[in-house]
């Protein structure tokens, strides 16, 4: 806290529910109640959720058309000692939301900004799917042209960790074919709809019976989603292929076995030994 302005307020970075108006914590609605101006997503939206815990603090447009242009004036307001609460529509903000713009340019004027934390969909969504949780890639949202999302899916296919995608109505189920042909049909996933709301769903299934499910349901189309696709199965460290072995003999060709065989293993993240062993198979034999 070296650098950070005594006299200035502090940006509070509040999480607010993605459904179920409950789902805020004491200090989140303590921030909303004491700061001199809530930055929030759509003013109207966070009327609602203010109006329900009877908070009148008064309300300022940020969102992702005008937070550059608006960010001036708020680290202004900040830097004069108001305290600012930053939120989104739902959940927290940041996560695929406006405001990293206005974080960055806190951070960089060495003012306070402090987390108020709280409700994500996509750690709601983990914590009820299933699915290995030690390691996961939030992908956000995916690209809404066919050809630029399924490129995305290809560069993930061989990543080991759980992926995590947001998804709105009008895409769940071409994304969800998408992900069946780019990262196999048979893998594990989980689509959570509506999560902590009415029609919360929350589906288990291979990727080919989610794409079917869905389908054949139009109620299954509606509202908010976050996908989840069990990651690919880590590589088999010894499986040397016939891709691997003409490569180490290439390798061979021009280098010493232990060079190569360090050089074919950090390309395909195989095992030194298992490469070593095969090089010198591969030597006896010419
Ligand atoms: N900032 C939010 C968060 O912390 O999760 C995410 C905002 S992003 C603009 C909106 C997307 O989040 C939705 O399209 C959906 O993919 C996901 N989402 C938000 N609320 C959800 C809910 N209640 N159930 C399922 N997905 C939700």
């Amino acid at each position: 806290m070296n650098n950070v302005h005594k006299n200035s307020g502090v940006l509070y970075v509040v999480a607010t529910p993605i459904g179920n108006l409950q789902d805020i914590s004491a200090r989140a609605l303590g921030v909303l109640r004491t700061v001199t101006l809530i930055a929030a997503e759509d003013t109207r939206h966070s009327k609602k959720l203010l109006a329900h815990y009877g908070i009148g603090t008064p309300l300022l447009a940020v969102h992702e058309h005008n937070e550059r242009a608006i960010t001036g004036q708020l680290l202004r307001r900040l830097a004069s000692g108001e305290d600012i609460a930053l939120v989104a529509d739902a959940g927290t903000p940041l996560i695929s939301d406006p405001g990293f713009y206005l974080v960055r340019a806190a951070r960089q004027e060495n003012l306070r900004v402090v987390p108020v934390p709280g409700p994500a969909a996509v750690i709601a969504a983990l914590s009820v799917a299933g699915l290995p949780s030690d390691r996961f890639m939030f992908e956000g949202f995916l690209p809404s042209k066919q050809a630029a999302r399924r490129q995305r899916l290809q560069c993930l296919a061989t990543a080991t960790a759980t992926l995590v995608f947001y998804e709105s109505s009008h895409r769940i189920c071409d994304s969800l074919r998408d992900m069946a042909d780019c990262l196999g049909g048979a893998r594990a996933a989980t689509v959570a709809r509506e999560l902590t709301k009415t029609f919360e769903t929350i589906m288990h299934d291979s990727l080919d019976g989610l794409v079917d499910r869905v389908a054949a349901d139009a109620d299954q189309q509606k509202g908010e989603f976050v996908v989840l696709v069990q990651g690919a199965p880590a590589r088999e460290r010894s499986a040397i292929d016939e891709a691997t072995v003409r490569m180490l003999e290439v390798l061979l060709s021009e280098l010493p076995l232990k060079q190569a065989a360090g050089l074919a293993a950090k390309i395909t993240g195989l095992s030194k030994n298992a490469l070593y062993e095969q090089g010198l198979k591969i030597k006896d034999s010419q």
